[in-house]
C-alpha cells in the first residue's frame, strides 16, 4: 500500500505520517528528512543543495527522484512524506511504482491555511538526532530541551523555519501545489482533511481511512 501526503509545510503530515507509521506498519519516506541527512553527512549533494534548502526553494526534482528511487523497497507500505511535491515528481513516481508493481492506494490532502501553519512553523522545535518534531506551545518535551525519544538535547529551531524562509516555502507551495491536487483528483485518489482540528482528531480520521478496507 503506498500512501502520499500532500500539504503545506507545518500542515502536520510529518507528525501523522510517524504516528501511522509506528501503529501501522508503515514505512514513511520524508524527501525533508533524505535531505536533511545529506546535508548533515556533507555528501557532495548535500552540499550542492544546503542553500536552496535553507532558503525555502525546491530541491531539482532529478536529486529528490534519486534519493527517492534509492531508498525505495518492493512490497513495503509505504508514506510519503512531502514527496511528491511538483507535477512532474508525481509523474515520474508513477513510472517508478509501476516498473515495481506498485500503485499509489490514496493521496491524503492536510487542508489548512497560511497563517495556521505559519504560527505553528515558528514555534516548531526538532530534534536534530531523531527528527522528531515538538510544538513548544501546543506538544513540548517532557522535559524542557530534552528529546522524549532519544535523549538528545539538540531540540532546535530548523534554519528553514526561520520566518523568511517560512515566508519562501508558503510561496513556492502554493505555486506548485495545485496542478499537484488536480493530478490526483482526476485519478480519483486525492482525500482532504481539515488539518487545522487537533492532531488528535486527524489521527482518527486518518486511521479510520486507512482502515478502509476500501483503501
Ligand atoms: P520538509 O521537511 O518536507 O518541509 O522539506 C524541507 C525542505 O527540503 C523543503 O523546503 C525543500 O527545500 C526540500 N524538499 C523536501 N522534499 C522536497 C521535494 N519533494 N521536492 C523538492 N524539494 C524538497
Amino acid at each position: 500500500m503506498i500512501l502520499i501526503f500532500l500539504g503545506m509545510p507545518g500542515s502536520g503530515k510529518g507528525t501523522q505520517a510517524q504516528l501511522l507509521a509506528q501503529h501501522h506498519n508503515f514505512v514513511q519516506l520524508s524527501t525533508g528528512d533524505l535531505i536533511r541527512h545529506e546535508i548533515s553527512g556533507k555528501t557532495p549533494r548535500g552540499l550542492a543543495i544546503q542553500n536552496l534548502v535553507e532558503a525555502g526553494e525546491y530541491v531539482p526534482d532529478e536529486i529528490i527522484l534519486e534519493l527517492v528511487e534509492s531508498n525505495l523497497l518492493r512490497g513495503v507500505k509505504y508514506i510519503f512524506d512531502g514527496f511528491p511535491r511538483t507535477l512532474n515528481q508525481a509523474v515520474m513516481l508513477d513510472k517508478i511504482l509501476k516498473e515495481r508493481g506498485m500503485p499509489v492506494s490514496r493521496v491524503i490532502q492536510f487542508a489548512i491555511d497560511d497563517k495556521t501553519v505559519s504560527e505553528r512553523l515558528s514555534s516548531r522545535l526538532t530534534c536534530m538526532k531523531c527528527n522528531h518534531v515538538y510544538n513548544r506551545m501546543t506538544s513540548p518535551p517532557v522535559k524542557e530541551g530534552v528529546c522524549d525519544e532519544c535523549g538528545s538535547t539538540e531540540l532546535k529551531l530548523r534554519k528553514d523555519d526561520q520566518p523568511q524562509s517560512i515566508a519562501k516555502r508558503l510561496k513556492v507551495y502554493e505555486e506548485q501545489a495545485k496542478p499537484l491536487e488536480d493530478y490526483y483528483i482526476s485519478q480519483g485518489l486525492l482525500i482532504s482533511l481539515d488539518a487545522s482540528l487537533p492532531a488528535q482528531t486527524v489521527g482518527q480520521q486518518l486511521e479510520s481511512l486507512v482502515l478502509d478496507r476500501n483503501v
